[in-house]
């Protein structure tokens, strides 16, 4: 598959060529970046639409960073690990309990030192989030934290855990974040997957 560098990550997308294409787009499905280009036109030469399509992708470099990125970080493409990169049901159910353990686990643990109660913890599988939560208190997390390594496991669970008193993203939530982990690297942290 093609790849261009923006933003200096490697960005691996797909190129499909559409009859019923009338200009250039881009789209994401499952995560992953398609660069839909017109049928060559009459007139102008394959390489010319070729380059106008690489030059309308890297135009579009901050609109397929917030859509590829949520507020936590980055998901495939971007990851090269296979557990990561599958979305199937099996995979879900494979992982899911085991995902649950290790949130339970560590919810417990930030929770005695923050001294933030919380309800119920789900497990989802969520396309585009790694956690949310809500006002009655509880949390979801997706179950792909499970291949998450330590340090951006604990991000995950502090982060969701600081919006049970904080449920934005000002900068007393981060103080939280910050103060929570010890260090001032996670403010605004985009954790980086792979
Ligand atoms: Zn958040």
């Amino acid at each position: 598959m093609p790849q261009i560098i923006l933003n200096s990550k490697k960005i691996t997308f797909q190129k499909k060529y559409s009859t019923r294409a009338k200009s250039i787009r881009i789209s994401i499905r499952n995560w992953e970046l398609i660069l839909i280009i017109p049928k060559p036109w009459f007139f102008s030469s394959k390489d010319n639409i070729e380059k106008k399509a690489l030059d309308f992708l890297i135009s579009k470099k901050d609109w397929i960073f917030k859509h590829l990125w949520n507020q936590q970080g980055g998901f495939s493409p971007l990851s090269k690990n296979p557990d990561l990169n599958n979305n199937t049901r099996i995979h879900y159910l494979k992982y899911k309990e085991e995902a649950r353990k290790v949130c339970e686990e560590k919810c417990k643990l930030w929770w005695i030192k923050m001294w933030i109660s919380y309800n119920r913890i789900s497990i989802k599988s969520l396309k585009t989030k790694w956690g949310s939560c809500s006002s009655k208190k509880n949390l979801n997390f997706n179950y792909k934290i499970l291949f998450l390594s330590e340090k951006n496991k604990n991000y995950l669970i502090v982060h969701e855990l600081s919006h049970l008193v904080h449920m934005n993203h000002s900068s007393n939530f981060w103080d939280l974040v910050c103060e929570t982990l010890g260090n001032e690297e996670f403010r605004k942290y985009k954790m980086l997957v792979d």
